[in-house]
């Protein structure tokens, strides 16, 4: 038996890195995170257990002096004023291509203040509420065909995506922009291809595996979203959220009639699972396996 890990599962270098600067400033003392810093609970407990402080904007409203971690999804202008205002110390872990991005749109905002500023992603979403921001929460958000009645047929748009949206929803949603409007279409796919090209590259894993464990949050829409490509592509994939739910008997129900000795076992996840939560599942997964084979 072999058990190999995705090397592309997993979380992306914009949140990677904001974990990394999280736990450097943390050696300098107290040190609060405005949200979650990442869509996976036991990663977020794991920093807690070194200190790190969840916090939402009611309570950055509330305090006076301290150290804010901004996460990779960025920020409105906003909050960089409440910061400011009350002596709250920005340590900020935006991740560099949405940085760049709320740079494009807020120049695009500035050159054509006349224009429909489009964003392509969910509304409420924290990185495009930090999109939004950078034109003074004028930018008009749709996710679907369903939203376009919000655009004014007569007026130029300037589109972009938020960053994790699918290429082939963004190009279809542009056409049907194109469509409507009869002033000038000017879009951008800003779409962030760390994620963007997962879908095709976890697929082909799970095809190579005789049998699959997917680890991802249960809380977590993309964990669920990649565990359904996963086992289309494999119809011996299990989800699990942590190890203690990998059993013997799961395993062996979902490689059916593949002899053990011959079976080759993947492990991936989703962009919010950790990198140290895939070695445990794969240890269980020896453990587990090793008993048995001692019975
Ligand atoms: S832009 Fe890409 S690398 Fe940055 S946080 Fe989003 S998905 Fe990750």
């Amino acid at each position: 038996m072999t058990v190999t890990i995705d090397a592309e599962s997993g979380f992306c270098f914009g949140v990677t890195s904001a974990i990394r600067k999280a736990e450097e400033e943390l050696q300098n003392g107290q040190l609060f995170c405005l949200g979650d810093i990442v869509h996976n609970g036991q990663e977020v407990e794991r920093l807690e257990r070194l200190g790190l402080e969840t916090i939402d904007y009611e309570r950055l409203r509330e305090l006076r002096g301290g150290r804010v971690l901004l996460r990779a999804h960025g920020e409105p202008p906003s909050t960089y004023d409440i910061a400011r205002r009350n002596g709250v110390e920005v340590i900020d872990a935006s991740c560099p291509v949405v940085k760049k991005l709320q740079d494009r749109i807020r120049e695009t905002y500035r050159l054509h203040p006349e224009a429909q500023i489009v964003i392509f992603g969910k509304p409420g979403h924290a990185e495009v509420i930090g999109l939004q921001g950078q034109t003074g929460n004028t930018a008009i958000v749709v996710e679907s065909e369903a939203d376009l009645d919000k655009l004014e047929p007569a007026r130029d748009v300037y589109l972009f995506s938020q960053t994790t949206m699918s290429v082939e929803a963004f190009r279809r949603i542009a056409e049907a922009i194109r469509g409507r409007v009869h002033g000038l279409l000017e879009y951008h796919d800003t779409i962030c291809r760390n994620v963007a090209n997962r879908v095709e590259k976890l697929q082909a894993f799970a095809r190579a595996q005789d049998l699959v464990v997917f680890v991802g949050g249960e809380k977590s829409s993309n964990a669920k979203v990649l565990f359904g490509h996963c086992r289309n592509a494999n119809s011996g994939t299990i989800f699990v959220s942590s190890p203690e739910e990998i059993t013997c008997k799961r395993l062996q129900q979902a490689a059916g009639s593949v002899p053990p000795e011959t079976m080759k076992i993947g492990i991936c996840g989703a962009t919010s699972t950790p990198l140290w939560l895939m070695e445990e599942c794969k240890k269980r997964i020896e453990q587990v396996w090793n008993t048995k084979s001692r019975q």
